[in-house]
């Protein structure tokens, strides 16, 4: 019911057609309603009706993460607060979060972007679909539940964490589909086989996302549950969860073009690159009310192919997100910067600036290590304090982190120092 045919099968002279003239009423509302893209564009001697088609799309400047911390909270907002109906944050960002805000319409969009990469995974009404994406300001949980709703299926509202509690009602509710970040899809998957209640799980499809996963990392979760597990990619930024979805060729992501205009980018001098290279993804979005952005810089890094995919649809197709063009860390699905580290550290007198992020994967799940150096005079050889100390710290990074580091302490003066850029974070997840 929700395989949008019409749409995701267009001819993609007519798709154009219908992006050029979405394209050009966001244009206008742009222009009229925000400030700071009207200013945008009268620095550029652009007038929005100077732009008839999306051809001319690379005429038109960037938007980046910092224009909507800049214009924090609602600066970016193109409609009165009448409008809007609900608000989410970006999770784990360097001070102020990155809000986004939604329209009645944003959010039926949302639900039907959702509802389509549900329906791409073969899941309907006769599923029941367990969301272990965290509710709240996150887009992940509310985003996959009203999708799941939508198609129909009956929804388990649990949210992320608690484990047992996830594998008991799974059983009991005789859960077939799971909504999760792949790293805890992986964990649930080794809980299951130690706890010996596979033949008890009635799980066929999972869904995952929010976090960047490999092709080993699918098979391994396939393996060890016997389900088929399918990559979901979205930002908050432009609508949450169900930007893109793989169908069932699992060959790539298919990007909802009827909303979201996509381009690969050189990160460096922002020029349009050629179908199939890797570069920066950037979208516009171009039926969305409450918060339009044009070119938005995601930093995400990844290839494009507008080749019709053996699914017989004919939207675009993103590969997997290799890496990102910034020093943002994603770990068990929240975002950390180094710079949090620092600026705890910087606060507290125990300790210097001076520091190393390790972060690995033990049995599929994320973990983060953070060495930290002690400063001379609180340096001591008393365990008993040292002790107290660590756990002072480790309390201090939890918070701003909302993650738990493994904090090691290190003597004064043996952590490396670096004379041009510092290198403070290993990544050893081979992602
Ligand atoms: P939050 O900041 O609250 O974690 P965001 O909406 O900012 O939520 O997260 C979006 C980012 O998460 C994307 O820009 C991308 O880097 C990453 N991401 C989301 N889904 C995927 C996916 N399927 N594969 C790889 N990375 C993903
Ligand atoms: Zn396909």
């Amino acid at each position: 019911m929700f395989w949008n045919k019409e749409i995701e099968c267009i001819n993609r002279d007519e798709l154009e057609t219908l992006q050029s003239q979405r394209l050009q009423f966001m244009l206008h509302r742009m222009y009229n309603n925000v400030p700071f893209y009207r200013k945008k564009f009268d620095e550029l001697g652009i007038k929005p009706e100077d732009i008839t088609s999306v051809k001319q799309l690379s005429q038109l400047p960037f938007t980046y993460k910092t224009d909507l911390r800049d214009n924090y909270p609602f600066g970016l907002c193109a409609v009165p607060q009448q409008q809007i109906v609900r608000l989410h944050a970006s999770s784990g960002t360097t001070g102020k979060p990155t809000v986004v805000a939604y329209t009645q319409h944003d959010l039926d969009v949302w639900s039907e972007v959702i509802a389509r990469s549900f329906t791409m995974a073969g899941v309907g009404n006769a599923d029941t679909v367990q969301v272990a994406y965290g509710y709240g300001l996150f887009t992940g949980g509310l985003g996959a539940h009203y999708g799941a709703e939508k198609v129909g299926a009956s929804v388990i509202p649990i949210s992320g964490g608690n484990t047992k509690k996830q594998l008991q009602l799974m059983q009991d509710f005789a859960s077939t589909v799971i909504a999760c970040t792949p790293s805890y899809a992986a964990f649930l998957g080794e809980t299951i086989v130690s706890e010996g209640i596979l033949n008890n799980i009635k799980l066929r499809v999972g869904v995952f996302g929010a976090e960047p996963w490999t092709e080993e990392m699918r098979q391994y979760i396939q393996n060890t549950i016997n389900i088929k597990a399918y990559n979901i990619y979205g930002l908050s930024e432009i609508i949450g969860p169900g930007v893109s979805m793989e169908c069932e060729c699992q060959n790539g992501s298919h990007i909802y073009e009827d909303h979201f205009i996509p381009e690969i980018i050189n990160p460096e001098t922002g020029e349009v690159l050629p179908e199939g290279e890797l570069g920066e993804l950037v979208f516009t979005t171009i039926t969305k009310e409450a918060l339009p952005l044009l070119r938005y810089r995601t930093r995400d890094l990844c290839t494009l192919t507008y080749e019709q995919c053996a699914c017989g649809r004919t939207l675009a197709r993103m590969g997997r997100i290799v890496g990102r063009s910034d020093d943002m860390l994603i770990v068990r699905g929240v975002n950390m910067f180094p710079s949090q580290v620092e600026t705890v550290l910087l606060e507290l007198s125990e300790t210097t600036p001076h520091y190393a992020i390790i972060v690995d994967r033990e049995n599929n799940l994320d973990t983060l290590e953070i060495h930290v150096e002690i400063s001379e005079q609180y340096w001591t050889d008393e365990m008993k304090e040292l002790d107290a100390m660590k756990k002072k710290i480790t309390h201090a990074l939890s918070n701003i982190l909302g993650l738990n580091p493994a904090v090691k302490l290190v003597e004064p003066n043996s952590m490396q120092r670096f004379e041009g850029k510092a290198q403070r974070v290993t990544d050893r997840r081979k992602l």
